[in-house]
């Protein structure tokens, strides 16, 4: 059995320039599920500026809104974040937390984790409630071959979720619940001063409708011009494979797979990759998927709808003159 002092889902709500990022929506939507379970309530923790629009949460499945509101907590700052969220962790004591496995999620979550000497466990792709009571986090372990199933002993269990790896709650605009206004602390001395931001594309590859990937099948990093060309004229983004990510070709927010990140756009165009389980394991869940490889035998053509066997520096070419012509 879970530790009676310990109950309900709690799930942060990331935010950036007052905006609640997607990736809240689909923890709601699990979160509401594993409380249904377990007979709990979800709790959503805000940390960010003075104003905001906090109802969809509650449309979205929480049950109460416990928010940090302050225009000091704008931007995302690890290190002041983690102070007002272990804060409130401590005071609802929820047996589950959920993060998003976004970077800043990434970086906050074993911060609180470490702090309330718990255990974390990153990137999960699924989450079910065992016959005790206890969170089972699933993952996949040893590049992609097996599926991990772990508990943790201690509480809360805390764990960080994939972007796009569940959908979005519904939204109920008959759903009540509380928001609870909570004074942020106030950390004067991190040791951190931003700077300047800088765009991230994160958010737009994983939103993107289309992606034109590129693996080591590019010679040279001048030739993903190409694949920019292409990516334009789709109205789409450049993805990459890890191979030329290392090769330094391209930085790594473009990288797709495994370890960079997972897309689900209408139509992704694989150009040169060979289909690794690590780079699948990225992009597999796309709705129609192209590859182009010289290689008849590549793994990618596997999961391909379309697959072209051909040299790339000649099919993408012949593939931006007939957009350019709207022969395609
Ligand atoms: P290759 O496997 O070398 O394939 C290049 C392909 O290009 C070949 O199929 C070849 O036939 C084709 N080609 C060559 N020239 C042309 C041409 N002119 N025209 C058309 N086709 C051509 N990989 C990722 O991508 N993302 C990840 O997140 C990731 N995470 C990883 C995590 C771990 C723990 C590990 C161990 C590995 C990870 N990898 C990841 C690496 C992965 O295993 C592969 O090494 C990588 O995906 C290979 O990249 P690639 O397909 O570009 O290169």
């Amino acid at each position: 059995m879970g530790d009676e002092k310990y109950t309900g889902i709690l799930i942060f709500a990331e935010q950036k320039n007052g905006i609640i990022h997607k990736v809240s929506y689909e923890l709601l939507n699990k979160g509401r599920e594993l409380a249904n379970q377990l007979m709990a309530p979800v709790y959503c923790i805000v940390v960010g500026p003075k104003s905001m629009d906090l109802q969809e949460l509650i449309y979205r499945g929480a049950d109460e809104v416990y928010y940090v509101g302050n225009d000091f907590l704008n931007l995302p700052e690890e290190l002041i974040y983690t102070e007002n969220i272990i804060n409130l962790i401590k005071r609802i004591k929820p047996e589950i937390c959920l993060f998003g496995a976004t970077s800043f999620g990434r970086s906050l979550a074993p911060r609180i984790a470490g702090n309330l000497k718990t255990g974390l466990t990153a990137d999960c792709t699924e989450l079910k409630i065992d016959e005790d009571g206890k969170l089972i986090q699933i993952r996949p372990a040893f590049s992609d071959n097996i599926l991990a199933h772990i508990k943790t002993k201690t509480y809360p269990q805390m764990a960080t979720i994939r972007y796009k790896e569940f959908s979005e709650a519904e939204r109920d605009i008959n759903r009540s619940g509380k928001i609870i206004k909570v004074d942020p602390i106030l950390v004067e001395k991190t040791g951190v001063k931003i700077l300047r931001e800088l765009e991230c594309m994160e958010n737009d590859i994983s939103e993107a409708e289309v992606v034109v990937a590129g693996g080591r099948g590019i010679k040279t990093p001048e030739d993903f011009k190409i694949l920019y060309e292409l990516a334009e004229l789709l109205g789409g983004v450049v993805g990459a494979s890890r191979a030329v990510v290392e090769e330094n070709y391209i930085s790594s927010q473009h990288q797709v797979g495994y370890s960079g990140n997972r897309v689900k756009p209408k139509l992704y165009i694989a150009c040169g990759i060979s289909g690794a389980p690590q780079h699948l394991a990225g992009m597999r869940e796309a709705e129609r998927i192209v590859a182009i490889n010289s290689d008849p035998s590549a793994p990618i053509f596997n999961i391909a709808d379309i697959g072209i066997v051909g040299d790339l520096y000649e099919v993408i070419p012949t593939l931006i003159e007939k957009l350019k012509k709207k022969e395609v």
